[in-house]
């Protein structure tokens, strides 16, 4: 059985929740692990989590728990993945990328930049007779409806697709990938990325390792980060047309996700269901294995959002 390490986040509330109910919140902390979920409409409903990240936790926090172990797993050739899931609006982008990867405050910058700069400490306290190479892919789905996944490196290739082999596993074939030497060079090219709430974004980080002592080996480690497509319910959102299709569709890829993250953690289901979609045809061999996972869900603690975040808190993707 695999184990997920599943957080929450509750973001500060926003000025226009603020002009809504004043600093009245529709959570009650119980401890670091634990907190109570009012909703008028519902009967008070009780979470337990690996770890609660409530208003006043800031981004170094959320690195140090969830982002640490997996960039110590990578250079010792082991994959890791960490998702950022719920409502658009919770703060999925901010959790991982802060403001802007390029901004300049320090305690506001997210899981990206600082899993960037965590790689290279890592590798500078590594052993020698190991030459190690960093590579950067970045991908987002786009028309979600039929799940292709555009390089953003190269906008003109939009329909990568997903293949598998001995020697990578599974990689987005003909993706560009940059070699990256240091933290800088890996924030330039990050900057590039045009991240929307209405598509999945996939940040691809290899970690590789040549040993030049014996023979030649060569060990790849992968930390895969994903900012998620927002959650809202596509019916509750009011769209029609195009959009409510591309909705429905987030919300089925969205469930294909959890349907394997379920199956992986139960151990009850033989078959893991990645072929799916496209998510989870990326991420198969960054969960599951001996891979390291974590989810961080972000809600929003206003009474308005309530039952947006009960749904956050009881889908299917983070019960595992
Ligand atoms: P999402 O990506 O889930 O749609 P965002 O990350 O864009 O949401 O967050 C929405 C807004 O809330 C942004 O303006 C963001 O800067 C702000 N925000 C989110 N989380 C935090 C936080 N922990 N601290 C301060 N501001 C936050
Ligand atoms: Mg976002």
């Amino acid at each position: 059985m695999v184990k997920v390490t599943v957080c929450v986040r509750f973001r500060p509330l926003s000025a226009s929740e603020k002009r809504l109910h004043g600093d009245s919140t529709c959570i009650q902390a119980l401890d670091t692990q634990s907190f109570t979920l009012k909703d008028e409409k519902e009967e008070d409903v009780t979470f337990t989590f690996d770890k609660v990240f409530y208003q006043d936790s800031d981004q170094v926090e959320i690195y140090d728990f969830l982002a640490m172990p997996i960039i110590e797993g990578s250079v010792n050739a082991i994959n890791g993945t960490i998702i950022t899931y719920g409502q658009t609006g919770a703060g999925k982008t901010y959790s991982m990328e802060g403001l802007g990867v390029l901004d300049d405050e320090e305690d506001k910058k997210g899981l990206l930049p600082r899993t960037v700069g965590g790689i290279f400490e890592c590798l500078g306290s590594s052993v020698e007779m190991i030459k190690w190479t960093v590579k950067l892919s970045m991908v987002k789905t786009q028309k979600v409806i039929m799940l292709f996944a555009r390089d953003l490196f190269d906008l003109s290739k939009d329909n990568i697709q997903i293949k598998e082999s001995k020697s990578q596993g599974v990689f987005l074939c003909g993706a560009t990938e940059i070699p990256i030497r240091n933290s800088t060079e890996a924030l330039r090219c990050l900057n590039m990325n045009l991240a929307s709430s209405r598509s999945h974004c996939v940040y691809i980080f290899l970690v590789q390792q040549e040993s030049t002592k014996d023979e030649i080996r060569l060990k790849t480690g992968k930390i895969v980060l994903v900012d998620l497509a927002g959650s809202e319910k596509a019916e509750r959102s009011g769209a029609c047309g195009i959009v409510l299709e591309e909705a429905k569709s987030i919300n089925k890829s969205l469930s294909a996700l959890g349907n394997v993250i379920n199956a992986l953690t139960t151990g009850k289901v033989n078959h893991i269901p990645y072929r799916d979609c496209k998510l989870t045809r990326i991420l198969q061999d960054a969960l599951g294995g001996n891979s390291k996972t974590a989810l961080l869900c972000c809600c929003s603690p206003s009474p308005t959002n309530a039952s947006e975040s009960l749904s956050t808190l009881r889908a299917k993707l983070i019960k595992a």
